[in-house]
């Protein structure tokens, strides 16, 4: 795997775009610029690796669009240190992107083939998230939590009230919420029993599986 001035000057115009269409963390921007994003998609089409949209990466799943990671990173105003569940691994980018940030990243995904595939690449590109899990996000990580942030990068039906509760108080999950399309649902947790909801804006996400053998 090779970082080239062409994938480095890709990468830069790509950051411009996404403050076109609004991004504002520099947290966020800089480690975008970073990441060789060409690295977590097949040798093969990394010529789609800098374009704004997400690409297949295998069994039906999606690397998230550019614009998508930023959005919902920036969301989550992380602090460093913080510990952070994500829900969906997938390629391994969002969680490179969290670890860039500092976070304590621990990583569920449901999908065999992609789990054995990225916690195999992270480490060799040099990103060690405290766990990557094999199982169902539905579930969480109760033995890790609580946690400050909780991702999620695949769509949920509803939010999954096991996941909430394994929020620290003050703590925020960003989720996207719907069937087709994902309403991008901000959660505050206030108190025990208490969240504050936000939405903020439409995206479209592969599903979040349930139920999967
Ligand atoms: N953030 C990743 C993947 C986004 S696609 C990236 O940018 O590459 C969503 C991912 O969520 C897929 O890899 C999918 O297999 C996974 N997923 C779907 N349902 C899940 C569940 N119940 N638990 C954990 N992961 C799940």
């Amino acid at each position: 795997m090779k970082d080239t001035p062409k994938h480095q000057g890709l990468r830069k115009k790509l950051v411009n775009r996404l403050i076109e269409k609004g991004i504002r963390s520099k947290e966020v921007l800089t480690v975008i610029n970073k990441i060789p994003r060409h690295y977590f998609i097949d040798k093969d089409f990394e010529s789609h690796a800098y374009i704004d949209k997400a690409f297949p990466i295998g069994s039906e799943q999606t690397i998230s669009q550019p614009y998508t990671v930023a959005f919902q990173t920036s969301l989550l105003e992380l602090k460093e240190n913080e510990k952070v569940l994500e829900i969906g691994t997938g390629s391994g980018y969002q969680t490179a992107v969290l670890i860039e940030l500092k976070a304590k990243v621990y990583t569920i995904e449901r999908q065999h083939y992609l789990f054995r595939k990225v916690k195999k690449k992270l480490p060799l590109l040099g990103y060690n998230p405290e766990l990557i899990k094999y199982g169902d996000g539905f579930l969480g990580m109760i033995e890790y939590a609580p946690f400050d942030k909780i991702l999620i990068t695949a769509g949920a039906i509803k939010i999954p009230k096991k996941l909430l509760l394994q929020l620290k108080i003050g703590g925020v999950m960003i989720i996207p919420v719907g069937n087709n399309t994902h309403k991008m649902t901000h959660i505050l947790r206030t108190g025990k029993n208490k969240y504050e909801k936000k939405i903020l804006g439409e995206f479209s996400f592969v599903p979040m599986l349930k139920n999967k053998n």
